[in-house]
């Protein structure tokens, strides 16, 4: 009787011993696999493979008017290039009217080689080939018809392929147009007015790039936004920007000399290495009076 009576007492000594046993076992067990993270990271960080191979992987998809518009925020593109994200651009037009530098002619001849710019300015920054649409122009200088079918193209093709894609993030030119170009403006225009027919506004986050008051202080043309409404800083590295000249030097008919020069003189004098963006937000709701 007192053997049985003894017999539980001793098997709950022992029960409570294994429990300590594993309780710091799990201690162990849980500090080797933090350091076995940490060295791996450490090893992946010395080897220069992107540390966000531990986390999933998100699809930017920046949609412009014109090949060399994506350069504007080439340094932040290749941050997430760099940190292992798919970003990919979309034109809708060649660009064939931009003769900007260079003494080729208006045409189909300049837009193929801005189509090459382009492409070679993907690569400098280190993200995938560009999608281009070949729209003839987004303005009425072709007439008003032309472009109002031109526009309607374009509300397709960013439709398709935000649903082929399936973004996380969209970029494109503000209301703006960076500096009122009509082209960035329709663009913007179109991509703001998809999300807004298909209810995809939270779906597909949308972000433009901008500039404050100080940052265009020499430059009459650029647009510029009260910071308080600049809801997110994208911080870039050196090497970013690096690639952000890479790939200005491939737009030969976009840049001259000099003017990619005072680009180097300008991004490397800010030593902020700092990228503003506004995200497009959509209040819902059901008031009946406008200050209700
Ligand atoms: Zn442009």
């Amino acid at each position: 009787m007192n053997s049985q009576i003894e017999t539980p007492n001793i098997l709950l000594r022992c029960e409570k011993l294994n429990s300590e046993i594993g309780f710091l076992e799990i201690i162990t067990i849980f500090v080797s696999m933090r350091i076995i993270l940490l060295s791996l990271s450490l090893v992946l960080l010395i080897s220069g493979l992107p540390v966000s191979v531990f986390c999933q992987p998100k699809t930017i998809l920046a949609i412009f008017a014109h090949p060399d518009d994506e350069n504007i925020i080439g340094h932040v593109l290749a941050k997430y290039a760099r940190s292992g994200h798919k970003v990919q651009v979309l034109i809708a037009t060649d660009g064939k009217e931009g003769t900007r530098v260079t003494s080729i002619p208006a045409g189909d001849s300049l837009g193929a080689i801005r189509r090459q710019e382009s492409i070679c300015a993907c690569e400098a920054l280190g993200i995938l080939p560009p999608v281009f649409l070949h729209l003839d122009r987004l303005d009425t200088k072709i007439g008003v018809r032309k472009y109002l079918n031109c526009r309607k193209q374009l509300l397709d093709e960013v439709k398709k392929h935000i649903e082929l894609l399936q973004p996380d993030v969209l970029i494109t030119f503000g209301p703006d147009g960076e500096y009122g170009h009509s082209e960035h403006i329709v663009t913007s225009a179109v991509v703001q007015e998809v999300l807004l027919r298909e209810g995809w506004v939270e779906k597909y986050p949308l972000f433009f790039p901008a500039f404050t008051k100080s940052e265009v202080n020499n430059d009459d043309d650029i647009s510029f936004v009260d910071e308080k409404y600049l809801n997110l800083k994208v911080k870039y590295s050196d090497d970013d920007e690096m690639k952000m000249f890479k790939a200005a030097k491939c737009y030969l008919t976009q840049f001259t000399e000099s003017e990619i020069q005072e680009l180097i003189t300008d991004e490397t004098t800010d030593k902020l290495n700092i990228m503003y963006f506004r995200q497009f937000i959509v209040t819902t709701g059901n008031r009946t009076d406008f200050w209700e």
